[in-house]
């Protein structure tokens, strides 16, 4: 049989880093296993559609390498794949299941299951619906509809004994079905509840993964009864421990948690990312962690991630994204930093030249695109402020003479090119009678403030003679 996966998003038009992983992780399973990957649009819920939301989603996903097999935009035969184009396929099983004993019409008015749902506050008990319209007759139902009430179609579930299913990640679960409430399959307004079309779905495309997020670990015994009404085979399922922010809470657009697209607006780059998230909740089985997508379809096992929420942290993005950032080409390298620069400071001075220069002695030193903007405002702005730590280290009386003699050195210069910059440094060196870390440190602290940087020869050079001169006499 051939594996199928598929993402199912609600078309927000967001997707922060936890449903891109969810993505990613199904990619995996069916790349890994040689199979397809689909794109199903799950809009039941039709308040939370957003315009353009589909193709936000495909942009996210193809620019991370994760190309859809199926889905709205490159349909296959098990189309539609866009749950509101789908309605007469949920009504025709759920009259099935009606037919079948397994489910029925429920006529019960939105006032009284508040009633109920009240009592069952007041007893402190979870709300269940109590099956009143299970005992009505088909005459009664048959009248009501004629008479244009309104309706829902529920699950009839056993009410004794148990329901079990084995998760890829989180194994034997085990619930009583006298917890499981009569779930409505189809809503008044003919829409599906997701309880319902993720299963003729996941049936219907021949999903064989189900991966998603936990929250429907305990419901999906539910899901199970409806494949055993039917008479359809389960699918494996891989329910994946949630992605929680640095604060320890969900992430949520609302909270500005971090979406894709914010991160690569801000130059992170999508193998970087991929790569990041991959390892949010899931390890393999060295300590490698820099994988590009390829070798992540070899080796990735959905048994090896982790039941325990991942917690989403920038730290460890930029450390891997920074291994992909010393990777780029220049043109890459520019046009992820650029943008940003100008954005921040007027260049209008500015060669292209020394643009390029400049984002090239950055590169190994920022992890993703927009972080050339905070370590190149020595070049910027008028004043620099040495931190306490420089301030301490500038203390050394030696240090005056090694910056005099490089001030005349510096003065003297008639071509400003970096190889004649590293010979004042050499003569510095020799005519002060410094070397090391005294030699640099000093020169260094003066013009940038900073203990760390590029290379000295080329920071010197960027800077420019006046403003080298000018802090050198500050
Ligand atoms: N539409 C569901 C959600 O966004 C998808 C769950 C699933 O993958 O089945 O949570």
């Amino acid at each position: 049989m051939r594996v199928r996966t598929r993402y199912a998003p609600s078309p927000t038009g967001y997707m922060h880093v936890g449903n891109l992983r969810s993505a990613i992780f199904e990619y995996l399973i069916a790349k890994n296993l040689g199979g397809d990957f689909l794109l199903r649009i799950e809009d039941t819920d039709q308040t939370r559609r957003v315009e353009g939301a589909v193709e936000f989603i495909y942009d996210t996903c193809k620019l991370c390498g994760l190309d859809f097999d199926e889905g709205p935009n490159n349909p296959g035969k098990y189309g539609p794949y866009i749950q509101s184009e789908r309605l007469d396929i949920y009504k025709e099983y759920a009259l099935q299941l009606v037919e079948m004993g397994k489910a029925y019409y429920c006529f019960c008015s939105e006032e009284r299951l508040d009633e109920l749902r009240k009592e069952a506050d007041e007893k402190r008990i979870a709300f269940l619906y109590d099956g009143h319209c299970k005992k009505l007759t088909k005459e009664e139902i048959d009248t009501k509809i004629k008479n244009g009430e309104r309706y829902v179609i529920r699950q009839k579930m056993p009410k004794e004994g148990i329901s079990t299913y084995d998760d890829v990640v989180y194994g034997e679960i085990t619930v009583e079905n006298r917890i499981l409430e009569d779930q409505i399959l189809l809503k008044s307004d003919g829409f599906p509840t997701y309880n319902f079309a993720n299963v003729i779905d996941d049936h219907l495309m021949e999903i064989t993964h189900v991966a998603r997020g936990n929250e429907y670990l305990m419901s999906t015994p539910k899901y199970n009864l409806l494949y055993d009404a039917f008479g359809w085979e389960k699918p494996t399922y891989v329910h994946l421990p949630m992605v929680l922010g640095g604060d320890g809470l969900k992430l949520s657009k609302r909270n500005g948690d971090a979406s894709f697209m914010d991160l690569y607006h801000d130059g992170y780059l999508p193998e970087g990312v991929v790569n990041y998230l991959t390892l949010l909740g899931w390890s393999p089985e060295t300590t490698d962690e820099i994988f590009t997508l390829d070798e992540l379809i070899k080796i990735f096992n959905p048994k090896r991630i982790s039941k325990s929420p991942a917690i989403y942290d920038v730290k460890k993005l930029n450390w891997i994204n920074s291994h992909y950032m010393k990777k780029l080409d220049i043109d890459k390298l520019l046009s992820i930093t650029v943008p940003h620069l100008k954005e921040a400071y007027d260049l209008s001075d500015k060669s292209d030249e020394w643009i390029k220069h400049l984002v090239t002695i950055y590169q190994n030193h920022i992890s993703y695109g927009k972080e050339i903007v905070e370590v190149t405002d020595l070049f910027f702005k008028e004043d620099i402020k040495m931190n306490d730590e420089c301030q301490e280290f500038m203390k050394d009386p030696s240090i005056a003479n090694t910056l005099k003699i490089f001030e005349e050195e510096i003065m003297n210069i008639s071509d400003w090119t970096v190889e004649n910059i590293n010979t004042v440094i050499n003569t510095v060196k020799e005519k002060a009678d410094v070397k090391g870390k005294m030699l640099y440190m000093p020169i260094r602290i003066k013009i940038s403030g900073q203990m760390h940087g590029p290379e000295l020869p080329d920071t010197i050079y960027l800077l420019g003679k006046d403003v080298v001169l000018k802090r050198l006499n500050k």
